[in-house]
Parts: structure tokens; sequence; C-alpha cells
């Protein structure tokens, strides 16, 4: 948890409760959905929107699929939504709370009410796509125990439930994908609102949390208007994950998630954050400069801890003084070694293959 939370404004107390919304500024609404971890909420937005003389909706992010997701939204469409259709469906990234309700969301809900289109970028579609139909058995399954068998995760029954975690867990929550999709640039510029009042938003790409995150940043329609619309890029609470998987086992995507946060601090310091979990709030700087710091003190901690031979498991209590569940561990050992590959990259730390698990060491 954020122990500078205190230096950003909450300017709303209270989420919204389950199906219903909360309109934060003309045209721009709230909703919460429920999800089955530790971290047990997602934030989305509708937005009022208006494309070819239609009045209706853009839905930003979706949910996982579940029966609690699908009936909060289902009580959406029949209480706040007035009747309105969904025009288009925005997903910011393919991690199954985004994007897992986007084939039944693009389809109308339960009772096919509309069909929409699925905008996003090319690389969490792709990914997205290739998870849903069981591609591989990345992030869970086989490779994965490897992988953190390789970084040295020791415990048979953890590696054992990562194995058995295996083909269903990403289909669990994302089973079907809009088969086709409008496909989302980096720098591109999105009209968003009724004809008399319509928003443009800038989408900003960020690396290291996915493949090719997109954030959308509003600058226009009057003052009270600079809206950034963050994704998991920058979170008021809790740091944004940021993991070396099996997937792309020498990737280093802690600088370039870093070098994200930097272009965001080029937007405003009043703008007001919409972020994927916690509450919308300002103070864009502040909670930059925080995970600027937060990391800095790691690659610290990180780098005094290798003056003896560690691997990113042993590294985990380092860096998390608390127990983590297998959810919580899978993440924890993928951010070591995000942490451990960047000081490795930046040629601070040595590697070496000892009997098949890496073990990092400070450089001389
Ligand atoms: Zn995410």
């Amino acid at each position: 948890m954020n122990p500078n939370e205190h230096e950003l404004q909450y300017p709303w107390a209270d989420a919204p409760d389950r199906g219903t919304w909360l309109t934060l500024r003309p045209g721009v609404h709230w909703v919460r959905m429920p999800l089955p971890f530790a971290l047990d909420h997602i934030n989305l937005w509708v937005l009022d929107d208006e494309i070819e003389g239609r009045a209706g909706y853009t839905l930003i992010d979706c949910g996982i699929t579940s029966t609690a997701t699908k009936q909060a939204w289902e009580q959406l469409f029949d209480g706040a939504f007035a009747g309105k259709p969904v025009l288009r469906v925005v997903c910011t990234h393919f991690h199954p709370d985004h994007f897992g309700l986007a084939h039944w969301l693009t389809a109308g809900g339960d009772r096919q009410r509309w069909t929409a289109p699925l905008w996003m970028t090319a690389t969490e579609y792709a990914f997205g796509r290739y998870l849903s139909a069981g591609g591989g058995d990345n992030i869970s399954g086989e490779s994965a125990a490897r992988h953190f068998a390789r970084n040295g995760l020791g415990d048979g029954a953890a590696l054992q439930q990562v194995r058995e975690r295996a083909s269903g867990y990403y289909p669990g929550m994302v089973p079907a994908v809009p088969t086709s999709f409008h496909r989302i640039y980096e720098g591109d510029q999105i009209a968003i609102g009724p004809a008399h009042a319509k928003r443009i938003f800038r989408i900003i790409v960020g690396f290291g949390h996915a493949p090719e995150h997109a954030s959308l940043y509003c600058e226009n329609s009057g003052e009270e208007d600079r809206l950034l619309v963050a994704g998991d890029m920058v979170l008021p609470r809790i740091s944004t994950n940021v993991s070396v998987f099996d997937l792309e086992p020498d990737a280093d995507p802690l600088p370039r998630y870093l070098d994200s946060l930097e272009r965001l601090l080029l937007l405003p310091a009043d703008t007001l954050v919409l972020p994927s979990h916690g509450k919308p709030f300002i103070g864009l700087h502040q909670r930059i400069a925080q995970q600027q710091r937060h990391h800095a003190e790691r690659y610290a901690e990180v780098l005094a801890a290798c003056e003896t031979p560690q691997t990113a498991a042993s590294i985990v209590p380092v860096l998390f003084k608390r127990n983590l569940d297998l959810h919580q561990m899978t993440f924890a050992l993928g951010e070591s070694l995000a942490h451990l590959h960047a000081l490795w990259y930046q040629g601070k730390l040595e590697r070496r293959d000892d009997a098949g698990v890496y073990h990092f060491n400070a450089a001389l």
C-alpha cells in the first residue's frame, strides 16, 4: 500500500455501488466491478457518445467474464443506460480484468441488444486472442513452472500449483474474444461524446506492465476537463505490476515502465486521473514521483542484497515483507526479477547459471 497516499486528493469519497454508475464529469461515468482476487475490484468507464448519428456509449474496459460482472452490467443496461446502446468498447490492455467481457459487451450482453466494435492496440489484441484460445502454456503451466524454478522457486508444492493452474487460467476469465478489432496507435486522437460536446482523447502507449498498454488523455472542453484514463499505468494505492514472465524470460521491462511514466509526467499536474484500481485522484505528478522513489529504493535494496548471490525467489522477501498467496507470489517473483534484470542490463549485477538456477551478484 502507498505510504504517501495523503499526498493525493480524492474528489469522490465512495465508489459507486455495483450495478450503478457515478457521474464524475458531464458524460463521464465511473463503474466498479468485482474481482475474485486479493485486489477485489476494477474500475471501468462509461462515456456518453454519438457515432454516425446514434446516441449511446463508449465503454473503456470490461471486467472479467463472471456471472457477477454480467449481472452488474445487465443492471446498468436496464437502469442507468436509459435504453441507449453501447457503440464502442475500448480496451486498455489484454489482462483478464480489462478484456474478459469484451466478447459479451460487443455482442450486446445476454439479450444481444447491439453489436459494437472493439478498439485496442494490435499487440494487446493479439496477446489476448492467443491466450484466450489456450495458446501455449505461458503465464501459467509447465513453462511458467520452469521459469520460476530457473529463478530459484524451489518449493515443490508451489511449483505444482503453478503447473496445475495451467491451461484454464486465462481462458477461464476470457473465454472468447471478438474476432475482429479496430486498431489504435500511439498518438491517435479519438473523438468521444455527443455531437455538441465532443472530447478528444489522445492515445498514450505505455510499456512495462503490458506489451502495448493504451492510456487515454483528454485536454479539451474547458478548464476542468483534463482527464487521464490511466488503465494500470498509474494507480493511487498499489504500485503497477512490472514483471518478467516466462514468455519473455530475458525481458527488461522496468526501465521501459519508468520511461513511460516520464512521458505521463508531461501532462498537467491538475489532471484528474481515472485509475483501474483505487479511486479517481488528483496528484499525477506526486504519484509518479512516489513510484520513481519506490523503484529507486528497491534498486538499492536489491543491489545491497546481491553482495551475496541471490535468486529472484530469494529477493522476494527482501522486497515483499508480508505473506503472499500463490497468485501474489507469482507476481512478486516476476517483479523481483524485473529489478534484478534492470540492474543486470545496467552492468551493476552479474548473472550466473548455477546448476540450472540463475544467481545474481554485484558486479566487481
Ligand atoms: Zn493490468
